[in-house]
């Protein structure tokens, strides 16, 4: 009996190893930036997936002068010309980039993330980067040098092909909002704890969400502590698994 359970475990754990449909064998790439001396600097990176825009947060970036890059679908960008407008009036502060036309895993094998449908092979993948940084085009904005796959997990095949289409991959380093799942509180304290070198990633898409306050909350924090803001494209931005090198 002893022995057959060992085997069995050896079977399931090979199994488990090797499927081609499991969740496991896809990667959450970190970022972070390059450090600095003084007080510290941090990149706000904030997905805009689909759906609408929190003015709360955007209010609050253009009021408190916090630069960010807001990673835009195709999908987002179609329904929210207005704060398109207000970003793109501010250039100083917003740098848009790429978060693919479709809002689909960047992904090659068909399974569900988070329960997202994945691209589900390359073809798709190549689709979902190219459409998104097309629709960006139509905006007049700058050709985005940056994507983040919709749930920031990949298949490491479709990041060699990302990269090799001239993007660099944006990691995070801090999970600001869970999601935009998290409370208020909870996502105003891990966005506070940010250190020198941190990338944040949160969510601007979610109007309803009390986590976009706790965005507001937490990005105040920093910048009285005396932290300082970067874009990505003014931070020299360092990932894992092959994403920026
Ligand atoms: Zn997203």
């Amino acid at each position: 009996m002893r022995l057959f359970q060992k085997h069995f475990c050896a079977v399931a754990i090979s199994l488990w190893a090797v499927s081609p449909g499991s969740a496991r064998l896809l990667v959450e790439p970190t970022l972070h930036i390059k450090p600095e001396a003084g007080s510290g600097r941090v990149a706000l990176t904030l997905d805009a997936c689909g759906g609408k825009t929190d003015t709360r947060i955007l209010s609050a970036l253009v009021e408190n002068k916090i630069p960010a890059t807001i990673f835009v679908t195709g999908i987002w960008l179609k329904h929210n010309a207005a704060a398109v407008e207000i970003m793109r009036a501010h250039p100083d502060l917003f740098e848009l980039e790429n978060h693919g036309g479709r809002h689909l895993p960047a992904v090659d094998t068909p399974q569900k993330i988070y329960g997202i449908r994945s691209a589900g092979s390359p073809q798709a993948v190549l689709a979902e980067v190219e459409s998104g940084a097309a629709a960006l085009a139509v905006t007049g904005e700058p050709a985005p040098k940056w994507f983040r796959g919709a749930t920031a997990e990949y298949s490491p095949s479709a990041i060699a092909m990302i990269r090799k289409l001239g993007f660099k991959i944006a990691g995070f380093s801090i999970n600001g909002d869970g999601g935009s799942l998290l409370g208020a509180k909870e996502t105003a304290r891990r966005i506070a704890a940010a250190n020198d070198g941190d990338v944040i990633i949160a969510h601007i898409n979610q109007p309803t969400h009390a986590a976009g306050e706790g965005v507001v909350q937490g990005l105040l924090a920093l910048k009285a502590k005396g932290l300082t803001f970067v874009r990505l494209d003014d931070a020299d931005g360092v990932g894992n698994e092959g994403t920026t090198d």
